[in-house]
């Protein structure tokens, strides 16, 4: 292998050749931009790493990693270069040769980074983190790194309880980070010039609105280790940490260049998104609330950045994402633009566009909008109804009435739908056995409804999680249901829809839930057990198949 000032060649050829899906390895996707940079313009630079916590194909797939990568990309001095968690085939190949995690375009040693950025959106993604940082070479604790290590910062919806990982993360940041990114540069490119040491990086990070350092904080626990509070370590940081928004989204910027995979991704398709927020405030959901206020992108800003997708990448395909898209009032307009492209655009008579939607609300769903949508339909429709009965719609403040399922579901099924896909929570505060029937009775008035209007080949895929209480939500101290409850829970459901045929159901595996629950509400202790995880193998906890649940029950175990 040949190292020349952090760039890595020789050996990766070698690995291409050793493992499942090399494609994912290589970048220089179309429409990257890629600088011929001598080592000595790269080490000039700030160089910034940008990481989604899983493979590739979810990674580039993540809609936060798109926006911070063009933002990061276009700032004067910075050199910003991405990289995913390899597979475990590749993980072991690196290890085996002493091949260290390298960034995608650039192939830099991640360890030879100014600063490396993780998107946290999920709890099962840490142990991910902790595997990343291993596989670079990079001491997994703060506390233990050199002056020579980057700065390991993250952001993203679990940043909201930064505890679990406050042992690995030198500085989160809270809240929108588009602004926040361009300023976390703009201040590295300023002590970088200064020659700053590591601890006056970081301090000058912690000046940014939205920045938490944990290590400025002690944290504080009673007798039976429940964490209490925190005492500070610095005079002058502060007791709250102020999250940062957006006030007006058609001013932030949004991606068009969208990189198109080398291979097909999870969601490889332009993305477009026309509201960030939710109008609703559904008790349970942590992203209704830490997402607030509501905002919208208007319409014509909406129509140039689906217009510029399609000219940077080809993509005709389009989801029009948000927490709850069909809330925003121009969304028929919007479907209408985008399917009617290829009269409008030149030599493009003959594309098929396309439009999803993340997931449709059921309340603002319409015959109209169904029926747009099938002009050029791929897939079914996805409702989330979340609970059967009125009254536990009215604990969980789901404003949606069992008639507008109903009716939504006929909409759909006349538009020609013959898939419709239903979510619903389980397990919910002040659940009863009867909401629990409400849930198979309004199943199977759909299927009914379907077989009334004669939709040969109709199905219903149901997909039923179980309520993790997430903090900064009107549920945060709820107690959450225990593994026999969960199952006998679920034994009712299913034995009550048995004898629909057209009905598939999914249920959301204990062991993830309990650990997802666990890091949500957690504190800094575990930490050790993040670390005693990893020891054990842990990784892609978040993979149907992957999770090691007796490898994470030793982990607590070993960590007191
Ligand atoms: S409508 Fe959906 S995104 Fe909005 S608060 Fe309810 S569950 Fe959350």
């Amino acid at each position: 292998m040949k190292n020349t000032g952090g760039i890595i060649i020789n050996t990766f050829e070698y690995i291409l050749q050793n493992v499942s899906k090399p494609q994912q390895y290589i970048g220089c996707e179309y429409g990257l931009k890629k600088e011929e940079l001598s080592a000595d313009a790269i080490d000039g630079r700030l160089k910034f790493m940008l990481s989604f916590p899983d493979t590739y194909e979810i990674g580039m797939s993540n809609f936060a990693v798109k926006i911070l990568f063009e933002i990061a990309e276009s700032i004067e001095g910075v050199l910003c270069d991405r990289a995913f968690i390899p597979e475990d085939d590749c993980a072991a190949l690196m290890k085996k040769i002493g091949y260290p995690l390298s960034s995608l375009n650039y192939m830099i040693a991640a360890k030879k980074f100014d600063v490396i950025g993780f998107t946290l959106e999920y709890e099962l993604n840490y142990s991910n983190v902790l595997h990343f940082l291993d596989l670079a070479g990079i001491p997994l604790e703060s506390s233990k790194r050199a002056e020579c290590d980057p700065v390991i910062i993250a952001g993203g919806s679990a940043c909201v309880n930064p505890e679990p990982m406050a042992d690995f993360i030198d500085v989160f940041f809270v809240g929108d980070g588009e602004d926040t990114l361009r300023e976390i540069c703009e201040v590295l490119i300023e002590s970088k010039k200064r020659g700053d040491d590591r601890a006056a990086r970081i301090e000058a990070l912690s000046r940014i609105r939205g920045s938490y350092v944990p290590s400025y904080y002690q944290a504080e626990f009673d007798a039976s280790g429940v964490q209490t509070g925190f005492k500070k370590l610095k005079e002058d940081v502060p007791d709250r940490v102020k999250i940062r928004l957006i006030a007006n989204l058609d001013e932030a910027r949004h991606p068009v260049r969208q990189m198109v995979p080398n291979f097909e991704t999870v969601f490889n398709r332009g993305v477009v998104e026309i509201a960030r927020g939710c109008k609703n405030a559904c008790r349970f959901c942590q992203a209704g609330f830490i997402y607030r206020p509501y905002r919208e992108r208007s319409v014509e800003n909406i129509k140039g950045l689906i217009r510029s997708i399609f000219l940077n990448t080809g993509y005709t395909e389009f989801t029009l994402s948000s927490l709850s898209a069909t809330d925003h009032p121009g969304l028929g307009e919007l479907i209408d633009y985008t399917l009617g492209l290829s009269d409008t655009e030149e030599g493009f008579k003959d594309a098929l566009f396309s439009v999803s939607l993340p997931s449709q609300r059921i309340s603002t769903f319409s015959v109209e909008l169904a029926s747009k949508l099938s002009k050029n339909r791929k897939s079914g429709l996805t409702f989330a109804p979340e609970a059967g009965s009125q009254r536990m719609r009215d604990v969980i403040n789901k404003n949606v009435t069992e008639q507008d399922l109903y009716s939504t579901a006929s909409a759909a099924i006349d538009s020609g739908y013959r898939l419709i896909k239903l979510y619903f929570m389980i397990g919910l505060p002040f659940e009863t056995d009867e909401d629990l029937l409400a849930i198979a009775r309004s199943i199977s008035r759909v299927t009914a409804i379907a077989r009334e209007k004669k939709a040969r080949g109709f199905s219903v895929n149901v997909t039923f999680s179980t309520f993790v209480p997430k903090p900064h939500t009107p549920f945060q101290w709820a107690v959450q249901a225990g593994r026999d409850e969960v199952f006998r829970k679920q034994s009712l459901i299913r034995n009550e829809l048995k004898k629909h045929r057209e009905v598939c159901m999914k249920f959301t595996r204990f062991d993830t839930t309990l650990l997802e629950s666990a890091f949500a509400r957690g504190s800094r202790l575990l930490g050790k057990v993040l670390l005693a995880a990893l020891k054990a193998g842990c990784r892609f906890d978040a993979w149907d198949g992957k999770l090691d649940f007796p490898a994470w029950q030793e982990a607590f175990r070993s960590a007191g």
